[in-house]
């Protein structure tokens, strides 16, 4: 399995560092001992003797591997004393995931994973060895919040984690560059990718603390809006999968209230607040408060019939979304016995469907969801 790279794409491979000569050296190690090539031998003893001297995270080599674990069970995350040393962010992130580490720690065998990507695992992934005595890794964790904090730009890093000038600058030359809520994004996204959904929620939390100073310096903008919207709306989504049943609610009423801040309501903000309103209208469903769902998805319905209102062509994507919301309001209707309504609410969906299929291209996303709605309202008839 080749470890890439966050930032650059890049696997380990790659790395400027792994093919520069400084294989045996660590870049945690000291800054004397990177400076002065020449010393490096001398210095790289003298830190695998007396490891917590010389590296801030207080490891070994994997060549004295079993006297430090008799100390600590650590084995350098860099790399450092083995033949193969990692890229210097790839050592930043967990292999079970391939994110960055959330909630790291330390197994018995020396190895790191977020807690949740190791808790549910007999043996450790990478060495086989049993897992036991998962250790929080508290340096290791400061180190991947300093990269976030910095939006991944290699420079800002160095200088924020103490690290000698050059560790992962001749690796990453090019940082981030890109809006910080679009680097926590897709760290959040590439933590959901590896299945850690706790990593996955707390970085679209971060995601949206920064979306909301975007927010606070330069306005509330249609775009800005439907982002922090979505952004928010996934999160609950997160926080729902964990079993947070009331934050997920609060998340769902946050993403509506960031929606209706748009000075505009773009096809793309009305489609997300439908979405959220419906996801809590299901939730009070479940529930079994039908009333309560009842509400939610008349408004769902409402936002989306005023979106439409004297819109000269309405688009595929909104005449579906309409029909949706007008079949989630009828399943209520039926469930409480109100067929008159049922029946005429029914007779809408229809209708729209009709318009739609003037206009839904015939392949497609937009084509399978106007074919499942329409297969649904003929098995009703
Ligand atoms: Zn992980
Ligand atoms: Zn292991």
């Amino acid at each position: 399995m080749v470890l890439k790279c966050p930032v650059s794409g890049k696997s380990a491979a790659d790395a400027t560092l792994a093919s520069s000569g400084a294989v045996a050296q660590c870049p945690f190690a000291s800054a004397a001992a990177q400076a002065d090539p020449a010393s490096r031998d001398s210095e790289a003893d003298a830190s695998q003797s007396s490891a917590k001297a010389t590296c801030p995270y207080g490891f070994g080599s994997r060549a004295n591997d079993e006297a430090t674990s008799e100390k600590d069970g650590a084995v350098c995350p860099m790399g450092f004393g083995s033949a193969t040393p990692k890229d210097p962010l790839a050592a930043l992130q967990c292999t079970r995931c391939k994110a960055l580490f959330y909630d790291a720690v330390k197994i018995a065998c020396g190895h790191f994973f977020c807690r949740s990507c190791i808790a549910d695992v007999g043996d450790c992934i990478m060495c086989g060895a049993d897992v036991q005595d998962m250790q929080p890794e508290a340096r290791l964790q400061e180190l991947v919040n300093l990269y976030l904090e910095v939006n991944g730009d290699a420079n800002a890093f160095e200088a924020k984690a103490a690290l000698p000038k050059g560790t992962v600058t001749q690796a990453h030359p090019q940082a981030h560059n890109g809006s910080r809520a679009e680097f926590l994004e897709q760290q959040a996204l590439r933590s959901l990718a590896g299945g850690n959904v706790a990593a996955a929620s707390q970085r679209m939390g971060l995601c949206r603390d920064a979306l909301l100073e975007d927010a606070s310096s330069a306005g509330y903008s249609p775009q800005l809006c439907y982002r922090l919207g979505s952004v928010i709306g996934v999160q609950a989504t997160l926080l729902e999968q964990q079993g947070q049943a009331e934050e997920a609610a609060e998340a769902y009423r946050e993403s509506i209230a960031q929606l209706k801040k748009s000075p505009e309501h773009t096809p793309e903000v009305v489609q997300a607040m439908a979405v959220s309103l419906n996801k809590l209208g299901d939730k009070q469903y479940l529930g079994k408060d039908l009333c309560g769902a009842m509400q939610y998805y008349k408004e769902a319905l409402r936002v989306r019939q005023d979106s439409c209102k004297g819109a000269e062509a309405v688009p595929a994507e909104a005449l579906l979304g309409l029909v949706t919301s007008l079949l989630k309001v009828v399943d209520i209707e039926q469930a409480l016995d109100d067929q008159a309504a049922a029946e005429e609410h029914m007779q809408e969906a229809r209708s729209i469907l009709c318009r739609a299929e003037e206009v839904v291209p015939q392949q497609g996303p937009l084509w399978a969801k106007y074919s499942g709605l329409q297969a649904f309202v003929q098995q009703v008839e």
